[in-house]
């Protein structure tokens, strides 16, 4: 299966995604883990797109259409944090186009402004092995200190308020027009991204086990 999983910075995603993916057997593939490891590898990517990242901006379409398009060659897989623009989603259609692996699905975490500028300023990260706590939701058993490896937890730069702020105003602005083109097509599933994440789990795997269901499949003109 070929998925995709949309919604805001904060909207838990990543952490979805990457379960969904264990669950079915697929590739996850995460273009902000992807940047992230590349920054922490200090390699030439990593140093173009670090300020980038932390000032909340979105890195350039030409750096980040031919990233995806050599992650995503086998035939399943979840695609997390991208396409971010409209121009990423026409250039995905051409990927899969040229791999011959038509889109399944796109699945959107639907969740308000608010409650994401709550969740990602608690946010505090291990900056060793990447685990994520909050301050309120899921604090770490000692306060400052990751549970798996007891290495000081740090605020993320691209976590602060003010680039939340701008996430959510790009997110509108370039990122929202996506979920109409996927409307179009008739393959956009919305699920309330609000409450116990076991439970948007569950509404997401009913969704997928849905589609799972043969039908004819998407191929972009
Ligand atoms: P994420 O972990 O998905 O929130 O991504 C973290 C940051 O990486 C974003 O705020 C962007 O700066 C950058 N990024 C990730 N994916 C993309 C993309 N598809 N297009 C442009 N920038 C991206």
């Amino acid at each position: 299966m070929r998925l995709i999983i949309l919604g805001p910075s904060g909207a838990g995603k990543g952490t979805q995604a990457k379960r969904i993916a264990d669950y079915f057997g697929m590739r996850h593939v995460s273009t902000g883990d992807i940047l992230r490891e590349e920054i922490r590898r200090e390699t030439e990517l990593g140093k173009s797109v670090e300020d980038l990242i932390d000032s909340g901006n979105l890195v350039d379409d030409e750096i980040m259409i031919p990233l995806v398009d050599n992650f995503i060659k086998e035939d399943n897989f979840i695609l997390d944090g991208f396409p971010r623009t409209l121009n990423q989603a026409l250039a995905l259609d051409e990927i899969c186009r040229k791999h011959n692996t038509p889109l399944d699905l796109a699945l959107l975490v639907d969740v308000p402004d608010g409650v994401i500028v709550e969740r990602i300023t608690g946010r505090k990260a291990c900056p060793k092995c990447g685990a994520v706590f909050h301050k309120t939701f899921f604090p770490p058993k000692k306060e400052g200190v990751c549970d798996n490896c007891r290495t000081p937890l740090i605020q993320r730069e691209d976590d602060t308020h003010e680039t939340v702020e701008r996430r959510l105003l790009i997110y509108h602005e370039l990122t929202e027009p996506i979920v109409q083109y996927y409307e179009e097509k008739n393959l956009l599933s919305r699920v309330n991204g609000l409450g116990d994440a076991n439970e948007i789990n569950n509404n997401l795997k009913n969704v997928i086990h849905v589609v799972r269901v043969p039908r004819i499949p998407y191929m972009p003109e």
